[in-house]
């Protein structure tokens, strides 16, 4: 059965230093709870909302990078409601009618299906900036079935962006995938980090033929999203196809359940009185504009993607690294500075990521990756002839993963200037070794390698070039 879904992308902007309207900490994680508050984000009485400048410089940047229309001026407005995690009973964000202004209308997304390796496109709503409420942490047995529910503010203010698309999604994929591509470029512009516990929550519109608009919310995860849509079109057509009516209502996504829930009745956008915040005046954007302009232009991932396909990286390679931000800088920086495009993309993209992979490191963290000079003296070495690709892959990027910081002389297999001579030697001296791999002994070849090592007295020898050099020697014989 056909399907419509739009999405809210509710994302922090957990890189925007402090909460959105005081200065608590926009990242809460692992601290006491209660801890990150101030009279501000709990709503003390007297207490006034001052604009974190950052959150709307990065949230301007966003709107262009989905180019909307970008009003002169934003407006925020309060949405009233009453839940224990909204102490001021009403939470500041921005709404297009009412006297609110927000920061982004119509816009779209272009995001690419990886599976196709096609670009599509969703138009988008609205961009709103709004504030998070706290957490409430619910007793065993979660929110449908707890009778117990605790309260923790520090989340309480953390500035959020609310990305409202155009119902133009198809398929639960879909809907994932432009899930994923948002949060990259939000991660490009340096608004936040989408790794984070909590850093995004999206709520679903999933509609079939013939049937009313279902929204179902806490959907935590960018997988949940993709099961969370196919469970509720499926659920819906079966409503369909046996003759039922699918009612207009909100239901809850139950992650570990895999099924979704029945909440609460939609309320109607009426039902929160909407009107401007008298305690924040209008924010001109003009000033910011030269520099959200400048964030958006230099860090968009399809246009870094764009480069490295230029550069003649396969593009499964190219969205590897697209995917793990530095290292795609890494790469880039290492080719400017002279690297072989090649070579630097199958050791970035392939070989030492790996190695990370083994050691459960992230490649998300910078300091998890070499440098760029590590990279065009790798590259410089192997043009050169002066390592196989392999001896580079098998001695080298594995320490390098280790010490990312180590310095490269130090792991290069030493190419032992006498090489040949002490080969020479060690078979003069281990006769009885090569004459057990003359009559077929293969395993005497591992021994005469080792022998070889030892007597060069240097642990880092390329042992796959002693092995060829030996055997190139003993086919002689
Ligand atoms: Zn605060």
């Amino acid at each position: 059965m056909k399907a419509m879904i739009g999405l809210e992308i509710h994302v922090q902007m957990t890189e925007a230093g402090s909460k959105l309207f005081c200065d608590c900490k926009a990242n809460y994680r692992g601290m006491e709870p209660n801890s990150n508050i101030c009279p501000v984000c709990i709503g003390l009485p007297g207490a006034l909302p001052v604009v974190n400048k950052r959150s709307v410089e990065l949230a301007l940047a966003a709107s262009l990078a989905f180019n909307c229309h970008v009003p002169d001026y934003i407006v925020f407005t309060r949405k009233h409601y009453f839940y224990p995690d909204l102490p001021k009973n009403y939470q500041i964000s921005m709404y297009e009618r009412a006297g609110g202004v927000p920061i982004c209308r119509g816009g779209k997304v272009r995001y690419l299906d990886i599976h196709s390796w096609e670009w599509k496109e969703c138009r988008l709503r609205r961009i709103n900036i709004e504030e998070d409420p706290g957490r409430t942490i619910y007793g065993e047995g979660g929110i449908l079935r707890s009778s117990e529910a605790y309260v923790d503010y520090n989340r309480s203010g953390v500035p959020l962006l609310e990305i409202i698309t155009e119902p133009d999604l198809k398929s639960a994929r879909e809907a994932r995938q432009l899930v994923e591509y948002v949060l990259l470029v939000l991660e490009y512009l340096g608004a936040t980090n989408p790794r984070l516990e909590g850093a995004f929550r999206v709520d679903a519109n999933v509609s079939v033929e013939g049937g009313e608009r279902v929204e179902v919310k806490n959907i935590g995860s960018t997988l949940d999203v993709e099961k969370a849509i196919n469970f509720e079109i499926m659920r819906q057509s079966a409503i369909i196809s046996s003759g039922g009516k699918v009612e207009r209502e909100t239901r809850h996504w139950d992650a570990e359940r895999g099924s979704t829930r029945p909440l609460r009745q939609k309320e109607q956008e009426e039902d929160y009185l909407y009107f401007p915040d008298p305690d924040l005046p209008a924010i001109a954007l003009r000033d910011m504009l030269p520099k959200a302009k400048a964030i958006a232009s230099s860090s968009d991932p399809a246009a870094l993607f764009e480069k490295a396909i230029s550069l003649g990286v396969q593009r499964e390679l190219a969205w590897s690294m697209v995917t793990a931000r530095p290292s795609l800088m890494l790469y880039l920086e290492a080719v400017e500075r002279g690297a072989d495009p090649q070579l630097a993309a199958r050791i970035i993209a392939v070989d030492y990521k790996g190695e990370l992979r083994e050691r459960e490191k992230d490649p998300h963290d910078p300091a998890n990756w070499p440098s760029a000079d590590t990279i065009v003296e790798l590259s410089r070495l192997m043009k050169e002839g002066a390592y196989t690709y392999d001896a580079i892959k098998g001695i080298v990027l594995p320490k390098l993963a280790e010490n990312p910081a180590a310095d490269l002389k130090l792991l290069l297999p030493q190419r032992a200037e006498n090489l040949e001579q002490v080969i020479e030697e060690v078979l003069k001296r281990e006769e009885r070794a090569v004459k057990d791999y003359l009559s077929g002994k293969a395993q005497a070849l591992n021994y005469l390698v080792g022998a070889v090592i030892r007597a060069a007295g240097k642990r880092a020898l390329d042992p796959r070039a002693i092995r060829e050099a030996i055997e190139r020697r003993l086919a002689k014989k």
